[in-house]
């Protein structure tokens, strides 16, 4: 780790650099994740660095899609494992979702290192990918999946999503909630529900709604899923990035 002082304006930033090194050092991320990593810090910068309302919104409805699902899935790369593997755990725990890796650039050794890394955190099971069930409309690395976690899910949680993905769990009828800081992304603008917001903010928001909606009735989730309007909310994320300051 660098030696970053605590009093440096660009303290949580570097540090979050660090934890992206790291996990490409330890195995868990692939160097093109640093690149993934830079440009959702350009989109960070413009947003402020806080979550904001509009991302809040994107939570809660989020919230009441997942447990709203029959099978949710928490899907995982290599770039959400180094950032944020505890929470995702809890997360997993909490909607009674399975964590599953899927990741872009084909490597046994990172899905394995990532599993491991995942345990390490506290996971117990792990789905990994498998040729025994692959996505349809889609063809790189991603489209192989487990059979009993984002094959059969019918709504998929994937902080940092790519966007062909994006569109092929949706064209298998698949509702996609993810986390992008860019509004303009083909994720973002693909997905069913776009938090437009840091992973590393948004996870532990994440897990306090679900806490705070569990017991919800049915019907009240479905009526805060069908308030929420994902064209609104990107909209409004592209406003706020474009203010006068
Ligand atoms: P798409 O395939 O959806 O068009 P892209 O090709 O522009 O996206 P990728 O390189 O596939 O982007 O993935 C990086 C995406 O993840 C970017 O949109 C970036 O803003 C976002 N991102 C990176 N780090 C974070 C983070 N910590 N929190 C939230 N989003 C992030
Ligand atoms: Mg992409």
């Amino acid at each position: 780790m660098s030696d970053v002082p605590e009093s440096h304006p660009r303290y949580v930033s570097l540090k979050l650099r660090d934890t992206i090194v790291a996990g490409v050092e330890s195995g868990v991320t692939s160097i093109h994740g640093l690149m993934a990593h830079g440009r959702g810090e350009a989109f960070d910068y413009l947003i402020g660095e806080e979550t904001q309302p509009f991302a809040m919104d994107a939570i809660r409805a989020g919230v009441a899609t997942l447990l709203l699902a029959k099978h949710p899935v928490v899907s995982v790369n290599g770039n959400v494992a180094a950032l944020i593997p505890g929470e995702l755990v809890t997360l997993g725990n909490v909607l009674k979702a399975p964590l599953e890796v899927n990741i872009f650039h084909a490597s046994k050794e990172r899905e394995a290192a990532i599993q491991a890394h995942l345990r390490k955190h506290g996971a117990v099971d792990v789905l990994m990918p498998t040729t025994d069930a692959q996505l349809s409309f889609i063809d790189s690395n991603r489209k192989f999946v487990h059979p009993e976690g984002i094959f059969r899910a019918d709504v998929v949680f994937v902080p940092l999503e790519d966007g062909d993905r994006c569109e092929a769990l949706q064209k298998m009828g698949k509702t996609v909630v993810t986390v992008d800081l860019n509004p303009m992304s083909r994720t973002a603008t693909g997905a069913g529900i776009t938090i437009v917001d840091n992973v590393v903010r948004a996870l532990p928001l994440l897990i306090q709604e679900v806490q705070a909606l569990k017991k919800t009735a049915p019907i009240l989730l479905r009526e805060i899923v069908s308030q929420y309007s994902n064209d609104n909310a990107l909209q409004v994320a592209i406003q706020w990035i474009r203010r006068e300051r």
